[in-house]
């Protein structure tokens, strides 16, 4: 069978490039190994979506398909340091209605997935995995493992951060693994959130308290807390009551009494930097070109960037352009290249100012956060920044 893309993986990253090329002459395969799955409850795998990405979302005709009752807006931000230090950001003061939206996980993934499944341009193939690939002067050849085999121009890696098609192409990662895990869970909560995302830099880790939509008057957030490995397995074997009371101690009982709705999970944390994210007849896209620590919550926004960047070129290409050729994917390259190495850097500087115990650091840093808290025109650069409005 004969393709113009195929895209293998078909998580967020890889569902939503697929959406974005459904008005194109371009004819796609997408190879997935399970469909999502919709929560049963409250998802905890949550994502702060900027509005740059809220209006990809639109444009790709997923957003209007979203359950506006599980879409929570951001009003503010209120950054806690680890000595009394406060950095508060507000869309007022930004001067927009919002500063981003929390959604879940498989409410996306799901919203997406119905999108491609009836995609006309598009064949899905589900299940099914990639065993072998072969790039062909003209093409690239990827072998599942039932035998079939897929011929074409461009070959996509939005297959996560163990991706395989990266590693079949020889592209280097390098993993910088961080000793610590994502615990992750969703609470119910005494006081309303107000649409604050909260977050403190604690010796324990970085705790974020994203809000949830509420409905029949429950208040609910989401909890982040990355946190040394140890910290995390013992955090996981606690009782939903001593969770909540840890919880609630460790954000300064903002909420009021905690209530545990989603039990707690936790995902390894680690930052990959790849530095080549194309290779003849091949790009890479979402956690497969990067991996990011969550403490600024830009994984799937980046991820979706990919997405945008990558579907724009192609749509534009015209008729007669190779669309797997060297020209095509080194503008992809140019493209992604600064952002994802700036949020990297960015996130892991951080992490790390935050992390170390070096004496006098702690001061600095908490006076960093007062002095950057007290000049309007650096906060606006920030939030503008992290809106994805440059
Ligand atoms: C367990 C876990 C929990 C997480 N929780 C959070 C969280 O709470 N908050 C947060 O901000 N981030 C979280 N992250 C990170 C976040 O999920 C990723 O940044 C985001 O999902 C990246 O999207 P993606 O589409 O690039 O990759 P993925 O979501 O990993 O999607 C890759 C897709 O490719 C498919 N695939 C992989 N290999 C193959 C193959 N060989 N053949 C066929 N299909 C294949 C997979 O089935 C999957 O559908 C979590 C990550 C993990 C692993």
């Amino acid at each position: 069978m004969s393709f113009d893309v195929v895209i293998v993986g078909g998580g967020l990253a890889g569902l939503s490039l697929a959406c974005a090329l459904r008005d194109t002459r371009l004819k796609i395969a997408l190879v997935e190994n399970h469909p999502p799955v919709a929560a049963a409850g409250w998802d905890a795998r949550v994502y702060a979506i900027s509005p740059a990405n809220a209006d990809f979302l639109q444009k790709i005709g997923i957003w209007k398909h979203l359950d506006a009752g599980r879409i929570a807006p951001i009003y503010a931000m209120k950054i806690h340091g680890d000595a009394e230090a406060q950095l508060d950001f507000s869309a007022y003061q930004t001067g927009v209605s919002e500063l981003g939206w929390i959604l879940e996980s498989s409410l996306m993934a799901c919203a997406l997935w119905e999108s491609v499944k009836q995609q006309s341009n598009l064949c899905l193939f589900c299940p099914a995995a990639p065993q072998a690939v072969e790039i062909q002067g003209d093409a690239a050849v990827l072998t599942l493992t039932d035998g079939r085999t897929l011929s074409t121009k461009l070959l996509v890696g939005a297959d996560g951060r163990d991706s395989w098609v990266r590693a079949a192409a020889g592209l280097q990662a390098i993993n910088t693994p961080y000793g610590e895990m994502g615990v992750v869970a969703n609470f119910a909560c005494e006081r309303p959130h107000r649409g604050i995302a909260r977050q403190w830099f604690r010796d324990d880790g970085v705790l974020a308290w994203l809000p949830l939509a509420s409905s029949d008057s429950t208040h609910r957030f989401s909890m982040v807390w990355s946190t040394p490995d140890a910290h995390a397995a013992e955090l996981l074997t606690l009782s939903g009551e001593n969770l909540c009371e840890r919880v609630a101690a460790a954000g300064s009982h903002e909420l009021g009494e905690l209530r545990l709705i989603t039990p707690a999970s936790a995902f390894p944390l680690r930052m990959t930097r790849v530095p080549r994210i194309t290779a003849p007849r091949l790009a890479l896209v979402g956690d497969a070109a990067h991996g990011i620590h969550p403490l600024s919550g830009h994984g799937i926004n980046l991820g979706y960037r990919d997405a945008q960047s990558l579907s724009d070129l192609l749509a534009a290409a015209v008729e007669w352009q190779d669309i797997g050729s060297e020209t095509l994917l080194r503008r992809y390259q140019r493209a992604r290249r600064e952002e994802i190495a700036l949020m990297q850097y960015t996130t892991h500087t951080l992490r790390q100012l935050f992390h170390e115990k070096l004496p006098g650091l702690k001061f600095l840093r908490n006076t960093g956060m007062n002095v950057t808290n007290a000049l309007p025109v650096i906060k606006n650069l920030l939030v503008r920044y992290a809106l994805g409005a440059f």
